[in-house]
């Protein structure tokens, strides 16, 4: 993983919260990439361990959740043996990569390097001395080539790297009022193809198109990745619905070749961006365990009804066998297409190891 010529699903929830939740998921990603394997779409788990939070204290002055810690590789360790699926995890500070040394594998397993740290070059040069895959995000601000290469170039060592692209933030206005100084032009640009005026952040997945211009992606093997949760943010059902599509047009439309999407069933108990988590399945689903179930606004609809357009990680696989079907000059209606597509079928949300 990731195969050149392949696509790779980083799936999981946002945060590692308990044990048995994390197994839960990653059996129920497991019996996804089981359905599709034969048409070149690999999967990987993903969850933080270490979150970084935008705020550190609450309004009620308590501290922040900010991840279960080592502990979280110790989950990973077991999600890795028990269903074979490499891991991606953020790395937050260079003293806890003894920790990832002792957990994970580096020539399976990545390195994330979030947001706020995308060009944080000590902890660059530090991931940059290990063998591991590295993922590394996007800055908030936006892409900015030179700067995505700067970083890059920075991780010296790793088999491999990963250049994934999520989203970037509204625009702070010169006097730190938020964006309303720019609320007229952002009204309007947020009502553009592919973006949400309700999102958290803007959808800039056309990006791939100047990191292409760029020879140095090419040239090194760095795989393009498109992150749709943390472009956009949840929320509501109709944000959610655009996580999925944008995940499948990521793919389809513009040539990414990863996608690391967060997937929560049970996004209605989760600390952090449960709002935004897509579901694995409908079938079976216990909509009041998941933040699914609500209207335009960003007021969760009264006793949670079913969401009328959720798009889910099994769409999502469906939808990509559907592309490799094509390139690989197998119609629709082809035993493989049929066969793959009735194993997604019959994923349950109450599915249990
Ligand atoms: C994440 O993927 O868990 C995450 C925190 O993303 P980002 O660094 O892009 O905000
Ligand atoms: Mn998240």
């Amino acid at each position: 993983m990731p195969a050149y010529d392949g696509i790779t699903v980083i799936a999981g929830p946002c945060a590692l919260e308990t044990y048995e939740h994390t197994m839960e998921m990653a059996y129920k990603i497991s019996l996804v990439r089981d359905a599709v394997r034969n048409f070149g779409i690999g999967f990987g788990y993903r969850g933080g361990a270490w979150k970084p939070r935008t705020r550190y204290h609450n309004h009620a002055g308590e501290r922040e959740f900010e991840g279960v810690r080592e502990q979280g590789l110790e989950w990973l360790e077991d999600v890795a043996s028990a269903y074979g699926l490499p891991i991606v995890t953020e790395l937050m500070s260079e003293d806890d990569l003894r920790h990832f040394g002792r957990h994970l594998e580096p020539e399976r397993d990545y390195i994330q390097i979030g947001a706020r740290n995308s060009q944080n070059y000590a902890l660059l040069y530090a991931v940059g001395g290990t063998p591991f895959g590295v993922l590394l995000k996007s800055p908030q601000h936006g892409v900015d080539v030179k700067e995505a290469v700067g970083s890059l170039q920075r991780l010296g060592r790793n088999r491999q790297r990963v250049y994934c692209v999520r989203g970037q933030r509204r625009f702070i206005a010169p006097d730190g009022q938020g964006d309303a100084a720019f609320s007229a032009f952002l009204g309007q640009f947020m009502k553009g193809d592919g973006q949400h005026p309700d999102a958290r952040n803007i959808n800039n997945i056309g990006a791939i198109r100047v990191l292409r211009e760029d020879g140095y992606f090419a040239d090194n093997g760095i795989v393009l990745a498109y992150d749709p949760s943390h472009t956009f943010g949840g929320k509501n059902d109709e944000i959610r619905r655009m996580i999925g599509e944008n995940a499948i047009r990521a793919v389809t439309g513009y040539g990414y070749g990863m996608l690391e999407i967060e997937v929560n069933d049970r996004s209605s108990h989760s600390k952090v961006d449960g709002d935004q988590a897509l579901l694995t399945t409908v079938n079976g689903v216990d909509w009041p365990q998941t933040n699914a179930g609500q209207g335009p606004g960003v007021v969760p609809d009264a006793g949670k009804e079913p969401c009328p357009y959720p798009i889910t990680l099994v769409d999502i696989a469906a939808a990509l066998v559907d592309y490799r079907a094509a390139g690989m000059e197998l119609k629709t209606d082809s035993p493989e297409v049929v066969s793959a597509k009735s194993r997604l079928g019959q994923i349950s949300w109450d599915a249990r190891p």
